[in-house]
């Protein structure tokens, strides 16, 4: 129950930075405190990032917000992750995209596995987590409607807009030590607009930083 008060303490924070109740529908939806470590429970529903784990972190609630704003998922849609984390940003997205699905990609074993846990924990059944390296997209269950990378890029990377369905959408941070959120809109060319500053752990594997 106390989670609960948290939760709604969370929400109504997140509804006063004008996140649309869409988002917060589904964040509504989503037990946190189910996706970080028993040593952070009581910090489950604070507005920061938390450690997961192997040098990782969850993103704060509002960045999983705004991203999941911009990138405007629909019931239906097929949506792509590179960097699964703990689980929980797939998950606010797998209940956006309703009756669609989404894949998440994580490079580092240890993390796709408890990945799969909390989400089954959390009782979501449409995401696959997969073992990979996400810097190459996926390219098995391409094309994309969405695709949300939650780690810092060195560029908008080829390989992902060409994963993209026509009309989809990419949100990626782009930048080293400091980036700028990217929100890229596939048409006949690529749309990119900057949606802001932010901070991720950086995107590593074959088309990521080498350190
Ligand atoms: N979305 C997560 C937080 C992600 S933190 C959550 O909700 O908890 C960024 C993640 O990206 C880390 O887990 C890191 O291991 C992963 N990562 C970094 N480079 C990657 C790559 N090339 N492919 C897949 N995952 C990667």
């Amino acid at each position: 129950m106390e989670f609960e008060v948290r939760k709604r303490k969370l929400i109504e924070g997140l509804r006063r930075q004008g996140i649309s109740e869409r988002v917060l529908d589904a964040m509504k939806s989503v037990p946190r405190h189910l996706f970080v470590a028993e040593s952070e429970k009581n910090s489950a529903y604070a507005d920061y990032p938390l450690p997961i784990g192997c040098g990782q972190t969850i993103s704060a609630p509002h960045m999983v917000a705004i991203m999941c704003d911009l990138l405007d998922i629909r019931n239906g849609m097929k949506v792509l992750e590179i960097g699964a984390g703990s689980g929980y940003h797939a998950a606010v997205m797998a209940k956006l995209a309703g009756s669609g699905h989404v894949y998440a990609v994580e490079i580092v074993g240890a993390l796709a596995a408890s990945a799969r846990d909390n989400l089954k924990k959390a009782g979501i059944t449409n995401v696959t987590v997969i073992d990979g390296d996400g810097s190459l997209g996926l390219s098995g269950y391409a094309p994309y409607d969405r695709i949300s990378v939650a780690c810092a890029a060195p560029e908008i990377l080829d390989t992902l807009t060409g994963q993209l369905k026509t009309g989809g959408k990419l949100i990626i941070p782009v930048g080293r030590n400091y980036q700028q959120l990217y929100l890229v809109t596939k048409t006949n060319g690529l749309k990119k607009e900057i949606k802001g500053g932010v901070v991720f752990v950086p995107l590593v594997g074959k088309k990521g930083f080498s350190n």
